[in-house]
Order: C-alpha cells, then sequence, then structure tokens
C-alpha cells in the first residue's frame, strides 16, 4: 500500500472508510478476486485494526497490547471464501489458534467454568505478534493500487455527478462503509454531528434500497465498552488469558472480562472491558466518564484478582494507560440483512460485524461480510 503524499487530489474506483477488519479484509478480497481498480482507505484511527487493533506506547518501544479483540472468533472453522482470506494467514503463520487459558470468576470472587458466550465457542485465533498483525497484513495484500489515509475521521459525504466526494478533491466512484456511525442517528449526540451524513448525502427516494438500509440501521442497538488498560510490573505467575466473569460477577462488578497480554520482558498488560451504565456519552461527558470508568474499575480489581496472588499483591503499582472507549453495534435484533450490503443505485456499500449472517457481533461476522460484499462487486 502506498501511503498518499498528495492525498488531497485523489480520483479513485473505490473508497473503504474504516480500516478494521471489514474493511482491510474487503480490499484483500478484492485483490484475491482479481479487482484491478484503486481503493482508497480512509480510518480515524493512527493505523489499520479498529476495534481489533494494538496498543503501542512512545515511550516503551516493545511494549504491544491488544486493547480490544483479544482473539478472533468464529463459530466454526472457516470454510468456503473466508477459508480462501483466512488459510493464507495461518500458513503465513500471521495468525495462530488462540490456545490461551479462559476461566471464570464467580460474584463471590471463585474460579469456576467460563460462561456460554459466542465469543467462547468455536474456534478461536490470535494474531502473530499481535492483533494488528491480521488487519495489516490484508492492507500489504492490498497491494499498491491501495492507498491509506490514517488519523482523519470523515464527518461529511457528499455526492455529485455519480462520484462519492471527500474533503480536499478527492473522490471515489463507489464508497464502502464498515463502522455505521456515518449511518446511525447515535453519531448526533455522541459526536455531535448535525446530521447522519449518509442521508445527508443521498436524499430520501433517490435510492429505495439505501432507504430500506438506513431505516434498518437506525433501529440497531449500541453497546459500549470501557476497556482500562493497565501495567503490571513483571510477573512469573501462569496466568489465564482471559478471565470471563460470571453473568452474576458481571452484573456485580460491572465488569465482563479481564484479558492479560504477557510482554517480551515478561511485564504484564491487563485490559479490563468495563460494561457501559448507560449513561449518555457526549464530546462534553465523556472525559468524566472516562475518569469514572477508570476508579471503578481499580477499586473492583482489588476483589477480583484475589485468586491470582501475584497479581493482587502487584496491583497497588500498576500503571494506568487509561481507558479507551470502544463502541458496537449490537446487531442481534436487527442485523443488516446480506440484500441491502450493496446499494447499486447510489454506488454505496456495507461490511462489518453487524451485517446479518455467520459471526455477527465478531471477528467472523467482519471478515463473512468482506468477502460477500467482494463477491459481490467483482
Ligand atoms: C472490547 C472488545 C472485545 C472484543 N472481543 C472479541 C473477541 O473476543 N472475539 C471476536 O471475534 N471479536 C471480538 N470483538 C469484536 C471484534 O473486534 C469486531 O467484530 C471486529 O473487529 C469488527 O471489525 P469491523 O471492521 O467490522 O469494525 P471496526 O473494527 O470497528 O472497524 C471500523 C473502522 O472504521 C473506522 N471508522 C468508523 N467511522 C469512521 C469515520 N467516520 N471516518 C474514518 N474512519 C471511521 C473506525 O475507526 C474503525 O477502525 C471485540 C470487540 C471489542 C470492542
Amino acid at each position: 500500500m502506498t501511503l498518499l503524499a498528495d492525498s488531497q487530489h485523489l480520483d479513485v474506483d473505490l473508497a473503504v472508510i474504516g480500516a478494521g477488519l471489514g474493511g482491510t479484509g474487503l480490499a484483500a478480497s478484492l485483490r484475491q478476486r482479481g479487482f484491478d481498480g484503486t481503493i482508497l482507505l480512509l480510518e480515524a484511527g493512527r493505523g489499520p485494526g479498529g476495534r481489533a487493533s494494538t496498543r503501542r506506547r512512545r515511550d516503551d518501544v516493545i511494549w504491544r497490547l491488544d486493547h480490544g479483540a483479544p482473539c478472533f472468533s468464529f463459530s466454526q472453522q472457516p470454510q468456503g471464501p473466508l477459508a480462501e482470506l483466512w488459510n493464507p494467514l495461518l500458513d503465513q503463520g500471521i495468525v495462530q489458534p488462540d490456545l490461551g487459558l479462559v476461566v471464570g470468576l464467580s460474584e463471590t470472587g471463585c474460579l469456576v467454568d467460563p460462561p456460554e458466550h459466542p465469543l467462547l465457542q468455536g474456534p478461536r485465533f490470535r494474531g502473530v505478534p499481535t492483533m494488528a498483525s491480521v488487519p495489516e497484513a490484508f492492507v500489504r495484500a492490498a497491494g499498491s493500487k491501495t492507498q491509506g489515509a490514517f488519523g482523519e475521521r470523515i464527518s461529511r459525504l457528499r455526492r455529485e455527478s455519480g462520484w462519492w466526494c471527500f474533503s480536499g478533491q478527492r473522490r471515489a466512484r463507489s464508497l464502502v462503509v464498515t463502522g455505521n456511525l456515518l449511518a446511525h442517528p447515535r453519531s448526533l449526540a455522541m459526536l455531535g454531528w448535525p446530521d447522519v451524513p449518509l442521508r445527508s448525502a443521498v436524499p430520501l427516494t433517490v435510492d429505495p434500497l439505501l432507504d430500506t438500509a438506513l431505516a434498518q440501521i437506525s433501529d440497531m442497538d449500541a453497546s459500549v465498552r470501557w476497556n482500562l488498560m493497565l501495567e503490571f510490573p513483571r510477573c512469573t505467575d501462569h496466568l489465564p488469558r482471559q478471565i470471563w466473569l460470571t453473568t452474576d460477577a458481571q452484573e456485580r462488578f460491572g465488569i465482563e472480562r479481564m484479558v492479560l497480554h504477557r510482554q517480551h520482558d515478561q511485564r504484564l498488560g491487563l485490559v479490563v472491558h468495563g460494561i457501559d451504565d448507560g449513561s449518555p456519552i457526549t464530546p462534553a461527558s465523556q472525559p468524566g466518564l472516562l475518569l469514572e470508568q477508570e476508579s471503578r474499575q481499580r477499586k473492583a480489581l482489588t476483589e477480583l484478582l484475589r485468586p491470582w496472588p501475584e497479581l493482587a499483591q502487584a496491583l497497588p503499582l500498576a500503571r494506568s494507560l487509561g481507558v479507551m472507549r470502544w463502541g458496537a453495534s449490537q446487531p442481534l435484533d436487527h442485523p443488516l440483512p446480506k440484500s441491502l450490503q450493496w446499494c447499486e443505485p447510489s454506488s454505496v456499500g456495507f461490511c462489518g460485524d453487524w451485517i446479518a449472517g455467520p459471526g455477527f457481533g465478531m471477528a467472523e461476522g467482519a471478515l463473512q461480510s468482506a468477502v460477500d460484499l467482494a463477491a459481490q462487486l467483482v
């Protein structure tokens, strides 16, 4: 992939907003199918990954923390076109089966079996060395006719004379949106946007397919996770990879799970996946909510880490690396049907883990939607 030297003046065949698993998987899958057009990846984050990204630190070059998804969960071994995208990563050692121990923790702090959860039911894989290795590999596979513009959140879309237009003089014949913020009214409050950008770009009745898709998307609920990241000193205990709280424990502590990420020098990264309490999130309220989550979760850890004495003892020394807010639509009741993934009249498509199909809400769903859309586009 070429990083744009002149990213402000460009015409491409396809713009993809979002370089998570869905967006990068789509670009890689299109190339596998022989798509020869130009692709522009537009991503708000500093690099590829989205919710499967890895946190690095300027002050600590060896530090790597998988601070969103700790693994790629599938409902079954990848099959068909999904396997064609996934298996080369296994062959190249970019992913491997995740054999990390998963344990459960009850509301009284006892070790129990992990709760039943779709993320734990089928095969799981890990990126090597980190989760971000996978989207990075997809970007490489997307080739030199793919360009990326990172660190730029798109908040406005225009459609003119058959082109999708972005700020500056960048235009694309077709557009794929991977996260659904640009299509969902929740962005109005959360990001302080004046309108739903995709709705404003294509007025009602111009594209009946898109009208139906947008109506369905607006019915989707969103869930939020507040992930506290901590650095622990060297620790020699044998520790699980994931500690899942039982349903009762989740209710009591407001925490879904804790994920441990051992560093090369035996220090430990701990990511606490905190559950949202429903307080309205706006640009003004967010800083206070981040602080509240941090202090609430740190307090809960005193009790939650008791089964691991070395960790519990080291807790006062653990350094906070802040809280990351993750948002995800929860499409369980209203996933976007595959028939609405591509809206031909306005040349706009959707992919991501919120599209109907096996594995929605998890890595498998994002990748499956990418290969399905690639098949429609080529
Ligand atoms: C805390 C957490 C734990 C998880 N655990 C697991 C697990 O154990 N197993 C599993 O399989 N899955 C897990 N998941 C889910 C998994 O991470 C997702 O299913 C998958 O990463 C979704 O990929 P995606 O491409 O659909 O979306 P995303 O990764 O969200 O990618 C969308 C991208 O679009 C970008 N974007 C959105 N809007 C704009 C805009 N306007 N301008 C520019 N860029 C934009 C975003 O920055 C993002 O990078 C977890 C997710 C979270 C948050």
